[in-house]
C-alpha cells in the first residue's frame, strides 16, 4: 500500500490510473508530446489526398493542404475591412478584392489562402468637424458600417501570432494583402514583416497592396476609395451587389468616396481588367520571394 495525502490507495489502482492517463501499454516508457510539428509523423498519419480546385483553407481536407504544401508552401492572408465604400457597395469591399486576388493567384501558382480579416489600421485626423477615423472626418459625422476600428497594438499582435502559427505547421511563407490601402496600414504591415525577418537575413512574410502587384509603371497600378476602381472591382466580382442608381438624387452623390476615377465611369471589364493585371503581379512576386528563400 501507498500513501497519499494521508489516504492508503491500493499500488494497483494507482498504477492503473496512470496507464490509462499516458495511454501506454503496460511494460512500455511514456513518450513525451513534443513542442513541434513532425512532418515525418503526419506522413505516416495522414495519407496525401489529389490537389483540390478549392484554394481556401476552411474547405481543405487535411491530406488536401498538406498535399498542396509539398507542392508549394505559401499560405495567403487576405486582410481589408466592413467600411462604408459608398452607397453603392458592399460594406467587406476591401477584403472582398485581397481575397479574390488571393484565390485566383493561388489557383493559378498554389498555395493555400487564409479567411480574410475585417480589422485594419487607419488615420486619425480633424478636416475641420473634429478628429474622426479614415473618412468619418470627411463626411463630418461617423459612417455607416465602418466597423473595421481596432487597436493597432492589438491588430499587430494577433496578425504576427496568426504568421507564427502558419509558419509553425507547414508553411514556408506568409503573403499578406491588403484591399486597404491607407499608409499606416503598409507601415503596420511592413513592420509585422520586419518583425518575422531572421537575423540571417530570411524574409518568410510578404506583404503588398492589392493594386500595387501590378507592374510599376503601368497607369493601372493606383487605387481609390469607393470611386471608380473599387466600385469597377466589386461590378466584376459581384454585380448584383452593386447599387448603380444608389447616389442619384443625393445632396452628396460622392459622400466620402475619395478618388479621381469617377464613379460613373465604373465597369465590370475594367474591373476584370485590373485583377488579371494584379494577379499577374502578385504571381511573379510570390514566385521571386519563395525563390529567394533559403
Ligand atoms: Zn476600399
Amino acid at each position: 500500500m501507498k500513501k497519499i495525502s494521508g489516504t492508503m490507495i491500493p499500488v494497483a489502482i494507482l498504477f492503473g490510473t496512470m496507464v490509462s492517463i499516458c495511454g501506454q501499454a503496460a511494460g512500455e516508457p511514456p513518450t513525451a508530446m513534443v513542442k513541434y510539428y513532425e512532418p515525418e509523423k503526419i506522413r505516416e498519419a495522414v495519407p496525401r489526398e489529389p490537389i483540390p480546385a478549392e484554394v481556401r483553407a476552411q474547405f481543405l481536407r487535411p491530406g488536401e493542404l498538406l498535399a498542396i504544401q509539398d507542392k508549394f508552401a505559401v499560405a495567403f492572408q487576405p486582410v481589408g475591412t466592413l467600411e462604408w465604400h459608398g452607397r453603392q457597395n458592399p460594406i467587406g469591399c476591401d477584403s472582398i478584392k485581397a481575397e479574390r486576388l488571393c484565390m485566383e493567384t493561388a489557383q493559378r501558382i498554389g498555395g493555400v489562402v487564409m479567411p480574410p480579416i475585417y480589422f485594419a489600421a487607419d488615420a486619425y485626423r480633424d478636416t475641420g468637424n473634429g478628429y474622426g477615423l479614415g473618412m468619418d472626418p470627411v463626411a463630418g459625422f461617423q459612417l455607416p458600417g465602418s466597423f473595421y476600428q481596432i487597436e493597432t497594438e492589438l491588430l499587430k499582435r494577433f496578425m504576427l501570432n496568426a504568421c507564427r502559427n502558419y509558419l509553425a505547421r507547414g508553411f514556408r511563407m506568409v503573403v499578406i494583402v491588403s484591399g486597404h490601402n491607407p499608409g499606416l496600414q503598409q507601415n503596420l504591415f511592413d513592420e509585422i514583416c520586419y518583425m518575422l525577418k531572421t537575423p540571417e537575413g530570411k524574409e518568410p512574410v510578404f506583404f503588398t497592396m492589392e493594386y500595387t502587384a501590378i507592374e510599376k509603371g503601368n497607369p493601372r497600378r493606383s487605387g481609390d476609395h469607393a470611386g471608380g476602381y473599387e466600385t469597377s472591382m466589386m461590378l466584376h466580382f459581384h454585380p448584383d451587389r452593386v447599387n448603380s442608381k444608389a447616389n442619384e438624387g443625393q445632396k452628396d452623390p460622392n459622400l466620402a468616396i475619395s478618388t479621381n476615377f469617377p464613379v460613373e465611369q465604373a465597369t465590370a471589364e475594367e474591373g476584370r481588367i485590373r485583377l488579371n493585371l494584379q494577379v499577374e503581379g502578385l504571381s511573379m512576386l510570390v514566385r521571386e520571394r519563395y525563390r529567394r528563400l533559403p
